[in-house]
């Protein structure tokens, strides 16, 4: 479960094509940067991912199934957003748990999937506090437990640690490198910061003007990038 393919996909914003027909597998389990300057469509594809913008045409499959006209809370996914939208009169429990008590799931259930989600974490000393009582790592975890409870096929990341400091980000960095390879999700990873795409990632997709540059591991982007748009990014000496 989490496989996720883009076929012919466009998107356009009134009479502006943002995305020209883009093609794109992502395999299960596999952890996928968006890399690629600002407003090169990044967002605008994790949101077609995830069913919050419609796309003008193509097709979305996921999991081998035809998601295009799925909505975004019936398609499995979970996006993580960043951490100040999280709701400040609510304590960490309550903000975690907060999607799943808007899908009626039962109390105990609930508390099951709070009290896994802040073990993984290491939010469970914190798990009365609100989150203006916390520091910006915690308060970017609790926004990643309310993805873990929902208990995705795939999370969708939107630099998610864009406004942390940057010692800061090397730890969460590391956290959601781990919180991979524990729970052997797909994770799509949007960030137009070189370091964290070849740190973080299994398969890099070099994304420019709505299309993409190339596809490929870090050490091939590295090592063989095909133009010197790809090698900018990468950083590679081409
Ligand atoms: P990135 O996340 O890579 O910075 P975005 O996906 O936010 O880029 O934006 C890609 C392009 O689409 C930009 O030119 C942006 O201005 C445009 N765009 C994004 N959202 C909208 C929208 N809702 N209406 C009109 N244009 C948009
Ligand atoms: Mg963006």
């Amino acid at each position: 479960m989490g496989s996720i393919k883009l076929e012919k996909v466009t998107k356009s914003f009134g009479d502006v094509e943002v995305i020209p027909p883009l093609d794109l597998t992502i395999h299960d389990g596999e952890f996928t940067v968006f890399v690629g300057p600002s407003g090169c469509g990044k967002s605008t594809l994790l949101r077609l991912i995830a069913g919050l913008e419609d796309i003008t045409s193509g097709q979305i499959s996921i999991d081998g199934n035809d998601a295009t006209n799925v909505p975004p809370a019936k398609r499995g996914l979970a996006m993580v957003f960043q951490s100040y939208a999280l709701y400040p009169h609510m304590s960490v429990r309550k903000n975690i748990a907060f999607p799943l008590r808007m899908a009626k799931m039962d109390q105990a259930e609930i508390d099951r999937r709070v009290d896994g989600a802040a073990s993984v974490l290491n939010l469970a000393d914190y798990i009365d506090r609100r989150p203006g009582q916390l520091s910006g790592g915690q308060r970017q975890r609790v926004a990643i437990g309310r993805a873990i409870v929902r208990e995705p096929s795939a999370f969708l990341f939107d630099e998610p640690l864009s406004n942390l400091d940057a010692a800061l980000r090397v730890g969460m960095r590391l956290e959601i490198s781990e919180l991979h390879k524990r729970l052997e999700t797909t994770m799509i990873y949007v960030t137009h910061d070189q370091v964290e795409a070849m740190t973080m990632a299994d398969k890099i997709v070099v994304l420019r003007a709505g299309h993409i540059e190339q596809v490929g591991s870090p050490l091939e982007l590295y090592h063989t990038p095909r133009n010197a748009f790809v090698a900018g990014f990468i950083g590679s000496p081409k």
